[in-house]
């Protein structure tokens, strides 16, 4: 039995004929950058976050970039993230000209370790940048008093966590602003590259949509240089039809992520959801001793895995320069060569998800921490 990590062609066989469509529309009309589809999308993307506005862009790093850049980060400033996450959040504090500061993620959750963060903060110090790994929001009641008690700009990084909740309200709901990723497998993805940043504040997206089409006004006059990431009309026109589907595959996905859970209890490390969120599974990641040894036997079942990440983003090459061992964020470097993503997204079937259980339980040791 095959189960793949994510299986965009049969997620695209399941809606097909509303694709084709949304597609031959654009291309009919012409609306490739910007314009009704993409507007369309961007309200609608706006209404299911809950949040004023969203300003499409070309993909989740620049939404990041672009957000940090137009809340004024820059050259002189630190912002505090998490160890362990996509490098895309840290690449877009480093554009900026800021500098990115590592936390620890926590031992259950695997989020940014809120208890020290209080720590890293210095006079320096503008911005923290949460990141909803896995699909799991941070403790964002807790995440947004220390911010506040700082001064501290929040940016969400919500490019794991589209429609996940911390206790009523949805991520992405509590930072100055939250950036998603429409990367085509994200939970929600578009047929190439794409990205949002959402916000309430009229002035904050004014500044996020001129900045990403060259600092452009209305009247074609250039008030500053900004860069080129603009929104598609297709990769728009994509989204709605898709996000339209969101709810469906998101609770799909839950679903699976029980199953499992229940499958491997006792054989491995399952994930910790906490009881005030709605963790919507962008990937389902176990812990266990032997990991390059389960994903060889996986493999040769006919199972894809991958692993979010292979290094912390301290311990790569790119972040050399900040000298960082492996005491300073033990979390971190401990559980990068014990975790592992298991297939996930909203096509599993109950028959793959009981061969996947099967084969890790055949072979998978429980770590010892
Ligand atoms: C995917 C991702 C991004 C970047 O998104 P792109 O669209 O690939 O640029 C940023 N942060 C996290 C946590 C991500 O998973």
């Amino acid at each position: 039995m095959k189960v793949a990590f994510v299986d965009l062609k049969a997620q695209y066989h399941s809606i097909q004929q509303e694709i084709d469509q949304a597609i031959a529309a654009v291309v009919a009309d012409c609306a490739f950058i910007g314009g009704k589809y993409a507007a369309s999308f961007e309200e609608a993307f706006a209404a299911f976050v809950g949040r004023e506005h969203c300003v499409g862009v070309a993909n989740g790093t620049d939404a990041l970039f672009t957000a940090m850049k137009s809340l004024g980060l820059g050259h002189g400033d630190a912002v505090i993230t998490a160890a362990n996450t996509f490098i895309a959040t840290a690449e877009a504090i480093t554009q900026t000209g800021a500098e990115v500061v590592f936390v620890d993620n926590d031992p259950l959750y695997y989020n940014l370790d809120l208890d020290q963060v209080e720590a890293a903060i210095t006079p320096r110090t503008r911005a923290i940048v949460p990141v909803h790994l896995y699909g799991q929001p941070c403790d964002m009641d807790r995440l947004m008093a220390i911010a506040h008690k700082h001064d501290l700009l929040v940016i969400e990084d919500a490019a794991q966590a589209h429609g996940a909740r911390w206790r009523d309200r949805t991520a992405g709901t509590f930072g100055d602003c939250a950036c998603y990723s429409f990367y085509p497998g994200k939970n929600l993805g578009a047929y190439g590259d794409a990205g949002c940043v959402v916000t309430d504040s009229d002035e904050l997206a004014a500044f996020i949509r001129s900045h990403c089409n060259h600092g452009r006004h209305d009247t074609l006059v250039h008030g500053i240089e900004g860069i080129n990431s603009r929104l598609d009309g297709l990769q728009a026109a994509v989204l709605a039809v898709k996000l339209r589907h969101l709810e469906a595959w998101t609770e799909a996905r839950i679903t699976a992520a029980a199953r499992y859970s229940d499958g491997l209890a006792g054989v491995c490390v399952t994930p910790a959801v906490h009881p005030d969120v709605r963790h919507v599974f962008h990937l389902y990641v176990i812990r266990v001793a032997n990991r390059d040894q389960v994903r060889q036997h996986l493999q040769a079942a006919g199972v894809q895995t991958g692993v979010h990440y292979l290094k912390a983003l301290p311990y790569l090459a790119a972040y050399e320069r900040l000298g960082h061992g492996a005491s300073d964020f033990p979390v971190a470097h401990s559980f990068q060569d014990e975790i592992l993503s298991l297939p996930m997204h909203g096509d599993l079937t109950e028959a793959q998800i009981d061969h996947v259980i099967a084969s890790v339980r055949e072979i998978a040791h429980l770590p010892e921490n």
